[in-house]
């Protein structure tokens, strides 16, 4: 039996189904999405964060959007089991929620440091280093009650700011473990100073470009062949001129993937404007991506054993 082209589009279109939320992602090595939305409150979504576990255990969390501090309580991670924190750039949408979360981790068992991993500073905007310190400084910060966070003092543990350089334009190992790598490159967000991240954990290559657009080839470079692709889909292919500069274009998503050899692609960081142009967007990354597409959900696992 011969399909035709249009049946075989919308059976290809039907496996484009959310990856379905679970509490618990379990499995030697998978990536679990706290936040799948954008900075809007609009969406029914907690704003961007992905939490890497490890052997049962959550070992890193990328990005702290608004709404990622309910989801990382949902998802029964422990802020004790966490390596570090890395954040891409600091936009609210990806790093609001910090304070709340590290203040959670107050009442917990945790005495070790917690590594916060994020962005140099540019014109307007701070570092990462400045931007802990805006939030937790003794004198000046807006919660200087937690200035313990700074020093390990007041019963607090202790968050080293470890600032990379957003200029960076070839890949360098940000953080390490036994069993755990960060690789981060400085990407193209408009005039933002932001970072993409390829985790590599167990045999396994887990990138995540955060908010970046189409003019990246260190990035591509640095994510060849990963296991998983997790990309912000924040814009329709076409979004005006300003947002083509802050954001991948569908066209940007699906020609990233493929220059990489993504083994699979996991759309992210969806906002209505996104959303509503779905199906076009789809057209456009099926016709030059062909592995498999899915769409991000709040709490979605996915494992990658
Ligand atoms: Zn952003």
């Amino acid at each position: 039996m011969k399909l035709r082209p249009a049946l075989l589009l919308s059976l290809l279109f039907a496996l484009w189904v959310p990856i379905k939320a679970s509490a618990r992602c379990p499995g030697p090595v998978a990536l679990q999405v706290l936040g799948s939305g954008g900075p809007i409150a609009d969406d029914d979504r907690a704003s961007s964060g992905y939490l890497l576990w490890l052997n049962g255990e959550a070992r890193l969390l990328v990005d702290v959007g608004g709404g990622v501090f309910l989801r990382f309580g949902q998802s029964g991670a422990r802020i004790e089991d966490l390596d570090a924190i890395v954040l891409t750039h600091l936009h609210t949408d990806h790093s609001a929620d910090l304070p709340a979360l590290l203040k959670s981790g107050y009442f917990s068992n945790r005495t070790r440091p917690l590594p916060i991993i994020g962005p140099s500073g540019a014109e307007g905007w701070p570092g990462i280093e400045d931007y802990l310190e805006g939030l937790f400084a003794p004198r000046r910060g807006v919660y200087r009650y937690l200035a313990g966070f700074l020093d390990g003092g007041d019963g607090l543990f202790e968050t080293p700011a470890m600032e990379i350089d957003a200029k960076l334009r070839e890949p360098i190992t940000a953080f390490g473990t036994k069993d755990l790598r960060v690789r981060l490159v400085g990407v193209e967000h408009g005039s933002v100073p932001a970072l993409g991240v390829l985790i590599e954990a167990e045999g396994r290559r887990i990138a995540i470009t955060g908010d970046q657009n189409d003019d990246n080839p260190a990035y591509a470079r640095m994510i060849e062949g990963a296991d998983l692709l997790v990309a912000d889909h924040a814009i329709p292919q076409d979004a005006g001129r300003v947002a083509k500069r802050l954001h991948l274009t569908p066209q940007g998503i699906a020609g990233l993937a493929g220059e990489a050899g993504a083994k699979q692609l996991l759309l992210s960081h969806l906002m209505h404007r996104s959303l509503v142009a779905l199906d076009e967007s789809r057209k456009i990354i099926a016709d030059a991506y062909k592995g498999p597409v899915s769409l991000a959900d709040d709490l979605a696992c996915v494992r990658l054993d």
